[in-house]
């Protein structure tokens, strides 16, 4: 058959286009792909970043061009640079542990309400009890992502979950209904 594409081969009798062949193909041998690629960029990591550092320096000036354009088209950015550089650094943020900061590439959405008591927070702002007022709470830096967007109540409780501390205080507590 002249005109049957390697596609219509390759994937039996439907036929798909090519776009949507490479997505599906993606998708089928995306852990593996993910997978190689981590790998392969843990034993050549310092090989990428010297030759990210050695490419910055050699197109120094197209970038500084490029981000001055960029500035130029949107004026709104260079007025408003710290708050973006915030909220951008917000964005990836977890923690600051001993001066090491732990961010990972996508934290969860803010979702507008505690995950464990169910309030809403509707984004207002931090002073006026918004969605702000969540903070994402980790418990090991290992996996930032295993967290979740809690209330500065439920927090705490957690931070004294994490800690055992609630195994003191519901020792404490039982001791003193005990004596009496
Ligand atoms: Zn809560």
């Amino acid at each position: 058959m002249e005109n049957q594409s390697i596609m219509d081969r390759l994937d039996g009798k439907e036929r798909l286009d090519g776009k949507e062949y490479a997505r599906r193909y993606y998708q089928a041998n995306k852990e593996v792909r993910i997978a190689r690629s981590k790998a392969w960029y843990a034993v050549h990591r310092e090989l990428c970043k010297a030759r990210t550092v050695a490419w910055k320096a050699a197109h120094r000036e197209e970038i500084n061009a490029a981000r001055q354009a960029r500035y130029a088209a949107r004026p709104e950015l260079m007025r408003d640079r710290a708050k973006y550089q915030r909220e951008r650094r917000r964005a990836r943020y977890v923690t600051l542990k001993f001066g090491l900061t732990v961010s990972i590439q996508n934290k969860p959405q803010n979702p507008g309400f505690c995950a464990v008591c169910k309030h809403e927070y509707p984004d207002r702002g931090a002073l006026a009890g918004g969605h702000r007022s969540l903070a994402y709470h980790h418990w090991t830096d290992e996996h930032p992502e295993w967290g979740m967007y809690l209330c500065h109540p439920c927090h705490l409780m957690a931070e004294g979950i994490d800690n055992n501390r609630a195994a003191e205080y519901l020792r404490l507590k039982t001791a003193i209904e005990q004596s009496g």
